[in-house]
C-alpha cells in the first residue's frame, strides 16, 4: 500500500559511506539512539530527520525514499506518495538522476501550513513552482509570495521554508546539487 512509513536501509547506507555508529550521529545530527531504532526498524524517521541524514550523508533525498519504497516503475511511470505524519505530503515526480544532479518532488500544503527547512548541503539550489493555490516561500529571512503559476529559484544551504496560503498549495520542488555532492551521491 501507499505511504506507509519511511523504512530506510540506514544500516546499508552506513555501512556503504564507511561510518561507525557515533561517526554517522555525528555527521548528521541525529541521537545514536535514533539512528539505531532507524537501523532496527523501530522508528520510522520524520522528513526533518531525514533530510538531517541525507545532508550528513551528502545524499539526495530520493535516493534514501527509493532505497525504503522500492518503486515497481524506474522509468518515472509510478512512484509514490509519502506522507509524513503530520508534516507535508511529498510525491516524488523525478528520482535523483546523478548526472542531471537534479531531484523534483510534488508537495501539498494544506491553508496555513508552514514547513521549515533547514540548510541543505553547501551549493544546494531549489526552485519552487506553484501549481495550484498560494504560498509564500521564506528565502533569506523573507517570505516571498507566490501564486499558482509563479516558480522562485532560491539558495537552499540557508534555512529556508514554505507557507500554505489560505487554500493551501501544490507545488513543484526542485532540487538541484553541485558536482561534488553529485560525485559522493554516486558512491
Ligand atoms: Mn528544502
Amino acid at each position: 500500500m501507499d505511504d506507509a512509513g519511511i523504512t530506510l536501509n540506514l544500516r546499508n547506507i552506513r555501512s556503504a559511506a564507511g561510518l561507525s555508529l557515533s561517526r554517522a550521529a555525528e555527521v548528521t545530527g541525529v541521537s545514536k539512539a535514533m539512528l539505531g531504532q532507524i537501523e532496527r526498524g523501530e522508528s520510522s524517521p520524520t522528513i526533518a530527520t531525514l533530510w538531517k541524514i541525507a545532508k550528513g550523508f551528502h545524499l539526495p533525498l530520493t535516493t534514501l525514499i527509493e532505497a525504503s519504497t522500492r518503486p515497481e516503475g524506474r522509468g518515472g511511470e509510478v512512484f509514490r506518495t509519502v506522507q509524513f505524519p503530520g508534516s507535508i505530503q511529498v510525491k516524488i515526480v523525478f528520482p535523483f538522476d546523478p548526472v542531471l544532479g537534479a531531484e523534483t518532488f510534488h508537495v501539498t500544503l494544506k491553508p496555513g501550513q508552514c514547513h521549515p527547512s533547514p540548510a541543505h548541503d553547501a551549493g544546494v539550489t531549489e526552485e519552487v513552482f506553484v501549481l495550484e493555490g498560494a504560498m509564500e516561500v521564506l528565502r533569506e529571512g523573507d517570505w516571498v509570495p507566490l501564486e499558482a503559476g509563479q516558480g522562485l529559484r532560491f539558495a537552499a544551504d540557508q534555512p529556508h521554508g514554505y507557507r500554505g496560503g489560505e487554500r493551501g498549495a501544490v507545488f513543484l520542488n526542485m532540487h538541484h546539487y553541485r558536482k561534488a555532492g553529485q560525485a559522493q551521491a554516486e558512491m
